[in-house]
């Protein structure tokens, strides 16, 4: 069983610890930083053998260099951007299973935030870190992919098991939460979700993992089969990726 710890960095950053303790091996998931890295591995008394990337943005590689060079870690990134993140050894892709430890994760890709974002399930464990692609109620902005692309990445994500933990890399959940109630007012899971929300966020809490069967049920980017939000976007009979692209172009001006 892995453990897995959450690292607040930068302004609104995770960064995930993982460790397999049958190996003892430990992973940091998208060092944005190295120093609240170093200062949980401090605290829990693990050695840092290996650094697992999603994309190439500097909030998510900007410990790599530093953590590599006191740790010696094997840096894991995506092979189809093998030239944008900083110091890596293994390049993986889609459908790789990449040993760690006792563990394994299956790779994606997941292209459409970034060409080359990738994506991590350890399906024994049902975590998925997923980087900047999935959020709790939301996903990454397609800074460099297509609608189309971006739909059939999340496609990918949205068919693994409703238990998965979505390990994503940032706390955008309730900016996220209102875009979603605006887009779908009725969905009584949504609204209370953000009721329990809203309270977490007054308390200073991490809303970060949810599970995939809450965000099929709550995130309107997983949702382009909903009636009431092609409703609100006036396409009841488009396609998915015309809804998923309405959608997110929505989001793009949302001033809630
Ligand atoms: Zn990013
Ligand atoms: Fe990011």
């Amino acid at each position: 069983m892995l453990e897995i710890e959450r690292i607040p960095a930068l302004s609104d950053n995770y960064i995930w610890l993982v460790h397999e303790p049958a190996a003892n091996v430990t992973a940091v998931v998208d060092p944005a930083e190295a120093e609240p890295v170093r200062a949980v591995l401090r605290t829990k008394g693990w050695r840092l053998t290996h650094i697992l990337n999603t994309h190439h943005h500097a909030d998510h590689v900007g410990g790599n260099a530093a953590l590599k060079s006191e740790t010696g870690a094997t840096i894991v990134g995506p092979r189809a951007d093998r030239a944008r993140i900083p110091g890596i050894d293994v390049e993986v892709g889609d459908g790789d299973s990449y040993v760690f430890g006792a563990a394994t994760a299956t790779v994606f890709d997941v292209p459409g935030h970034t060409r080359g974002h990738i994506a991590y399930w350890f399906a024994a464990d049902d975590a998925l870190f997923c980087g900047d692609t999935l959020f709790a109620m939301g996903c990454g902005r397609l800074f460099e992919g297509t609608p189309a692309q971006m739909w059939h990445s999340l496609s990918k994500l949205r068919a693994l098991p409703p238990a998965t933990r979505v390990y994503c890399a940032h706390e955008y959940t309730l900016a996220n939460g209102r875009f979603a109630l605006s887009v779908e007012p009725d969905n009584a899971v949504l609204a209370e979700r953000m009721r329990r929300i809203e309270a977490m966020r007054a308390r200073g809490e991490a809303t970060v993992p949810s599970t995939l069967g809450v965000e099929i049920a709550t995130n309107p980017f997983l949702r382009p089969d909903s009636a009431a939000l092609r409703s609100t976007l006036g396409l009841a009979d488009a396609d998915d990726v015309t809804v998923f692209a309405e959608t997110r172009r929505r989001k793009d001006g949302f001033r809630g």
